[in-house]
């Protein structure tokens, strides 16, 4: 799933973020450690978390 928390990240879906529970992650990198790409999964994880709590302030 932190690929789809990735991708909705990336397109700045909040709602969705917030279904998927994205605050739960913490953050341990195992998802971008184990990624054959290389994909900066946690990075747009952060990204998304940042979203939801940009949101919450609204
Ligand atoms: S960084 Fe860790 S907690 Fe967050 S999605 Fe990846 S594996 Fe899960």
């Amino acid at each position: 799933m932190p690929t789809l928390l990735e991708k909705n990240a990336m397109a700045k879906r909040v709602d969705e973020l917030k279904k998927l529970d994205v605050m739960d992650c913490m953050e341990c990198g195992c998802c971008a450690f184990n990624c054959p790409a290389g994909r900066p999964l946690v990075q747009a994880i952060r990204f998304g978390k940042s979203l939801v709590r940009a949101e919450g302030k609204k």
